[in-house]
């Protein structure tokens, strides 16, 4: 895969937007890879160097280097191809978490091609806040437990995420209400996918 761009969609919202709810269920279709950079550094041994590295990180709402997350999300794909998870030539990967800052953009820019940006749009704050309290209280994340923490996840997504949007061509980006019941979201990312995903199989 040294000369060939793995061929990418980007999911991309504030935190608690329902990113990964959506992006699990459209990881069911063929075609489609679902990659999670949140699930990627969550995976990693937590007793390792870089999984004590992210950790410091992450219960602080902060974000990870951006070479070292460029450097382990390569390494994660590579993996996953070496196993035969993943197919470049069959799979379209659903980025979600990355890029997240625009040296990322920049730092994955010879490794992918974007074909779409779903950008999924929630600007009440409050509902956000109160989506990511309900997610830490099902599940084991460093990161959602506290209120401080995640008005600061809150603050960096604005601060330095949303600036990814502007390093793309503005057609590539659909946007979309992620403030509507799960379903009318999802009816709403098939809409912007349907003419990107191919119909072969
Ligand atoms: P959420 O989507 O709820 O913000 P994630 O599961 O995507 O959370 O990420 C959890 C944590 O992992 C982040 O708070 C951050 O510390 C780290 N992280 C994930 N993706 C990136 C990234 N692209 N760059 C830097 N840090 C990241």
């Amino acid at each position: 895969m040294a000369d060939k761009k793995y061929r990418v969609l980007l999911l991309f919202g504030y935190p608690g937007c329902g990113k990964g709810t959506q992006g699990n269920v459209l990881a069911g279709m063929p075609n489609l890879y679902h990659l999670a950079m949140g699930d990627i550094f969550r995976g990693l041994d937590k007793e390792s160097d870089i999984g004590m590295e992210f950790m410091s990180y992450a219960t602080k709402g902060q974000l990870v280097p951006d070479e070292l997350t460029v450097r382990v999300w390569r390494q994660h794909v590579e993996e996953r191809i070496a196993a035969r998870d993943i197919n470049p030539n069959y799979h379209i990967l659903m980025l979600d978490g990355i890029p997240r800052t625009p040296s990322q953009v920049e730092h994955l820019s010879s490794f992918i091609d974007v074909l779409k940006i779903i950008h999924l749009k929630m600007d009440d704050r409050n509902r956000l806040v109160q989506r990511l309290k309900g997610r830490a209280a099902k599940s084991n994340r460093p990161d959602d437990a506290k209120e401080e923490v995640i008005l600061n996840r809150i603050k960096v997504y604005e601060n330095e995420t949303l600036p990814v949007l502007e390093c793309y061509d503005p057609q590539l980006i659909a946007n979309i209400n992620a403030d509507q019941p799960p379903l009318a979201v999802l009816h709403d990312i098939c809409k912007a996918l349907v003419t990107v995903v191919p119909a072969k199989i």
